[in-house]
């Protein structure tokens, strides 16, 4: 495998509890990567590949600051170019606080921040939290301070959601930094909360690779740990666990074909994968191949 890009769910805790959240965070997620563990990744990962890139998410990964900063410090100290963290921006609820966070997370080696804004957190974080945190890091001198926003459609659709988000970047556009859009997938609460947003797409065919950073199963050039020590290429699609297996090793010993269920996805799809499965299927039932390979993927035992 040829690793640019390693990513770590620090937590599956979040003060927060969107409609829209594709990892099904909330105040009762209870699991939390250890420091240990994460140090251990770190140097295992580097040591069998050139990483470019390293960022913390979650879950929101500031209600355990300490653990983030000191885990951004171990990349730091690797050389890893890009160390990157992805917040709703809770923790710039006081402002005084937010500046000395802001200062630790820089000095701890974070280049790279996007701050969740959009009409789906806006329920649960106040504005001005997110741009008190974007004010701090900004002042910090983080050199790349993005809003990463979710858009159901796109920005000029007129959909509630999309409506409101553009509202609120409006409000936004004083801060005078960029927005990242990000198309929300049918996964996790989004499928439950958002159905009718969903445009029903072909079922068939190969799997042609995640659509968010763009990991093909073929070769990916990124992974992401769970604090379950879970090592996914896809939603949920773990190609071995550090629990069981060096991470160096699951690295280095990568290779499609001796998956069972990555071969079937890359040859014939997920509706490849309904041949392994004794279950009622109906066509209908499945927004686009995503959701079927992710839902079969629950009932499948080749992996
Ligand atoms: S803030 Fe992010 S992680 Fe938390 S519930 Fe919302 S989308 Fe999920
Ligand atoms: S969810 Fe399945 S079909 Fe979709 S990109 Fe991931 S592996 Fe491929």
């Amino acid at each position: 495998m040829n690793l640019k890009r390693l990513e770590f769910t620090l937590t599956t805790k979040c003060n927060s509890q969107c409609i829209h959240c594709q990892a099904c965070a909330s105040p009762l997620g209870n699991e939390v990567m250890q420091v240990k563990d994460a140090h251990n990744y770190l140097t295992e990962a580097v040591a069998v590949s050139r990483l470019k890139s390293f960022m913390i998410f979650g879950g929101e990964p500031m209600l355990y600051p300490d653990r983030t900063i000191t885990i951004f410090k171990k990349a730091k100290a690797l050389k890893i170019p890009e160390i990157e963290m992805l917040t709703n921006g809770v923790w710039g609820k006081d402002k005084q606080k937010a500046e000395k966070l802001a200062k630790k997370l820089k000095e701890a080696g974070l280049n790279t921040i996007g701050i969740s804004v959009d009409a789906f957190h806006l329920p649960h974080i106040p504005l001005d939290y997110p741009r008190n945190a974007a004010q701090a890091l900004l002042e910090a001198g983080i050199e790349k301070v993005t809003w990463n926003v979710a858009l159901v459609e796109s920005l000029n659709a007129a959909n509630k959601y999309d409506d409101e988000t553009r509202r609120l970047l409006e409000m936004l556009k004083p801060v005078r930094i960029a927005a990242h859009f990000t198309k929300i997938m049918p996964v996790g609460r989004a499928l439950q909360n958002l159905r009718q947003y969903f445009t029903p797409m072909s079922l068939e065919g190969p799997c042609g690779g995640e659509s968010v950073i763009g990991n093909v199963l073929k070769n990916p050039e990124s992974i992401c740990i769970e604090p379950s020590g879970e090592v996914e290429v896809c939603w949920h699609l773990a190609i071995g666990n550090t629990k069981k297996k060096p991470l160096g090793r699951i690295i280095s010993e990568y290779e499609w074909r001796r998956n069972p269920t990555i071969k079937i996805l890359v040859e014939k799809g997920p509706m490849g994968l309904l041949e392994s499965v004794d279950k009622q299927f109906r066509k209908t039932q499945y927004v686009d191949k995503c959701h079927l390979c992710i839902e079969i993927r629950k009932n499948f035992s080749a992996s």
